[in-house]
C-alpha cells in the first residue's frame, strides 16, 4: 500500500537512514523554512509541506533531495493529509520524531465587516489543519520514543486581539488543545507543546507591518530563525509553552491574573492590529 503512495509523489523520495525526522506544515516560507533548514544543519530528515509548491521546490534545492521529501499538502484536506503522513511514514521506517504543526494564515479586519467565508477559512487552515494533523500522525508519534507534537500558536493566545479576533481565537484553540493533549498523550510518551510568538518577520504579515513596527518591547519585529532555535529547544525539553521573545511570557501571565487591566492596556495603547484592520477595510 505504502508503494502504490510513493508512487503519487511529485518528487523523488529522501530517505531517512536512521536519522530523526521531522515533519513542517508551512514550510515553504518563514518560520516553517527556517525550521527546516535548521534541523536539517542538524542532521535531521525533513518533511516539508505547503500549499506553495514553487517554494518547496526551492527549499528542496538548499536541502538536498536526499534529506527531505516535500509534497504540496493543503492542511484543511484530511484525507491527503492521511496519505502524506504515509508517505513521510514510508521514508523514516514509520516513525515521526516532531509533528510541527506550523501553517496558518491571518485576515484582518473588525469581526462583524469581515466576509464570513473569510472567518471560516482562518479557522480551517489554523485550527482543523491542526487537528487534521496530529489526529493523521499520531500512529508515527506513538511509534517513536521522545516524540513531539509542536504548534505553532502566538501572543494573541494570551489575550484575544482586536482587529484579528477570529486569528486570535484559533490560536487560543491551539494553546488549549496542546495543553489538553500534553497530558492525554503521556500515556504513550509524546509530548505536547506549543510557541506563542510576538510579531516575526514572515510573509503573513500585511505589507508595511515592517516600517511600523515598534523598535524595541516584546512586539519589536524578530526574524523567523528565533522561533526555529526554539522547536530545536522544545524537543530538548519538557516545557509546555515558549515565549519568542520571551516576554510574551509576561502578558500570558497578566492576562491570566488581571484580565480587565490587560483589556484596558491593549484598548488604550495597542492600536497597531486596529490599524490594520481599519485599512483593510
Ligand atoms: P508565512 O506566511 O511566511 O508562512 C506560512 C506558510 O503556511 C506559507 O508558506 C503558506 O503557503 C502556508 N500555508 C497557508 N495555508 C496553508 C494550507 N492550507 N496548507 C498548507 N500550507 C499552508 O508566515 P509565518 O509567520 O512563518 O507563519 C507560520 C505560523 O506562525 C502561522 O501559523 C502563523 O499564524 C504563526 N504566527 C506568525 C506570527 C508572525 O508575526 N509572523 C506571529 C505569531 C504566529
Amino acid at each position: 500500500m505504502l508503494d502504490a503512495q510513493q508512487q503519487q509523489l511529485e518528487h523523488p523520495v529522501g530517505t531517512a537512514n536512521n536519522r530523526k525526522s521531522i515533519f513542517i506544515t508551512g514550510a515553504a516560507s518563514g518560520m516553517g523554512r527556517e525550521s527546516a533548514r535548521l534541523f536539517r544543519q542538524k542532521g535531521w530528515f525533513v518533511g516539508a509541506y505547503d500549499v506553495n509548491a514553487e517554494g518547496l521546490r526551492a527549499l528542496e534545492a538548499e536541502l538536498g533531495a536526499d534529506n527531505c521529501v516535500v509534497r504540496r499538502l493543503d492542511v484543511t484536506d484530511k484525507a491527503d493529509y492521511e496519505r502524506a503522513i504515509a508517505e513521510f511514514g514510508a521514508c523514516t521506517g514509520g516513525k515521526m520524531d516532531i509533528l510541527y504543526n506550523n501553517a496558518g494564515i491571518g485576515v484582518g479586519g473588525y469581526f462583524d465587516e469581515l466576509p464570513f467565508e473569510d472567518i471560516l477559512r482562518v479557522v480551517r487552515v489554523n485550527f482543523i489543519g491542526v487537528l487534521n494533523g496530529i489526529h493523521s500522525a499520531i500512529g508515527l508519534l506513538k511509534a517513536t520514543p521522545g516524540s513531539l507534537c509542536f504548534t505553532t500558536s502566538s501572543s494573541s493566545a494570551t489575550y484575544g486581539m482586536p482587529g484579528i479576533a477570529v486569528y486570535s481565537a484559533t490560536k487560543h484553540a491551539v494553546k488549549g488543545l496542546t495543553e489538553a493533549l500534553s497530558i492525554e498523550f503521556r500515556r504513550y510518551g509524546v509530548r505536547a507543546a506549543d510557541v506563542l510568538p510576538g510579531l516575526i518577520d514572515t510573509a503573513i504579515l500585511p505589507p508595511g507591518t515592517a516600517e511600523r513596527a515598534p523598535k524595541e518591547g516584546m512586539f519589536r519585529l524578530i526574524p523567523p530563525i528565533e522561533v526555529a532555535k526554539v522547536v530545536w529547544e522544545a524537543y530538548h525539553s519538557d516545557q509546555l509553552h515558549w515565549y519568542v521573545p520571551s516576554e510574551i511570557a509576561e502578558l500570558d501571565k497578566a492576562a491570566g491574573n488581571t484580565p480587565e487591566m490587560v483589556r484596558e492596556q491593549i484598548s488604550s495603547t495597542m492600536t497597531f492590529a486596529a490599524e490594520v484592520a481599519s485599512e483593510k477595510k
